[in-house]
């Protein structure tokens, strides 16, 4: 009978100690967790098709206030029109949006009614950047297949393109004219084709089987530049297809 008791109480003392223990796993797995993967950016939106990712919301007001205010002083009726909405979310901090970028991507959007306002002071070379940005000009879709991953954030990292899955070696074809810029070999993107097209746009091609470019090669929308593959860091065949403007990955939805 003592002997039982004894046991007993040993018992629970175990199971006490046990779900201690649980539970502070459990609380150091949450604390790791969140730390890891808690919001500590802004994903912000202008005009629902361009996103940047900045650290603070607040640094961001100011520096919109004072390009608009560097702006107001050469052209006294220049008002920003763009329209910004923001989510807070997690992100590597070395995928930020560089300052100067933003700027830049600003004002390229509002290049056309800064020309309106003056046209011999601002620099601008006749463009029809407004016209990508502004979805006028048509990408074609780089290939045939399924969306199987879309632009945004995944697990606390960015994903920087669209993945469109087919069989191995499917075509796929330039988005745009332009100019190849880069056709081999990187880290995790396995066999990568870059294309250079007017405006600071840029499409890059993934994960490639093949590629049918070379460097510096002229490139007609539609043309065939390379086949599907899986290489890189890759779990089955598909493209890695991304759309960067002025080297900001965007959202490859809005254009194709
Ligand atoms: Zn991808």
């Amino acid at each position: 009978m003592k002997g039982c008791v004894i046991n007993l109480n040993y018992d629970s003392k175990k199971g006490k100690v046990l779900s201690y223990t649980v539970i502070v796993i459990t609380i150091a797995i949450c604390t790791v967790f969140y730390m890891r993967y808690r919001p500590n950016a802004y994903e912000i939106k202008m005009n629902d098709k361009l996103t940047f990712y900045v650290k603070d919301k607040e640094e961001f007001k100011i520096d919109l206030k004072n390009l608009q205010n560097d702006l107001k002083k050469e052209f006294k009726s220049f008002r920003l029109k763009d329209k910004f909405t923001w989510s807070r979310i997690h992100v590597n901090y070395k995928d930020l949006t560089p300052k100067e970028d933003i700027r830049k991507i600003i004002l390229d959007s509002n290049k056309e009614s800064l020309k309106k306002l003056d046209n011999k002071r601002v620099e601008i070379k006749s463009s029809d950047n407004k016209a990508v940005l502004a979805k006028k000009i048509k990408f074609l879709p780089p290939c045939e297949g399924k969306v199987t991953s879309s632009f945004g954030m995944r697990w606390g990292k960015m994903h920087k393109g669209m993945d469109i899955a087919n069989a191995a070696g499917s075509p796929i074809y330039a988005a745009l004219d332009g100019k190849v810029s880069y056709a081999g070999w990187i880290e995790g993107y396995g066999n990568v084709i870059k294309i250079e097209h007017n405006n600071g746009v840029e499409t890059v091609y993934a994960h490639c089987k093949l590629i049918r470019v070379k460097k510096g090669e002229q490139v007609k929308q539609g043309q065939l530049i390379g086949d599907m593959g899986s290489t890189g860091r890759s779990t089955g065949p598909h493209v890695h297809f991304e759309v960067r403007v002025n080297g900001v990955p965007q959202n490859p939805a809005n254009y194709i």
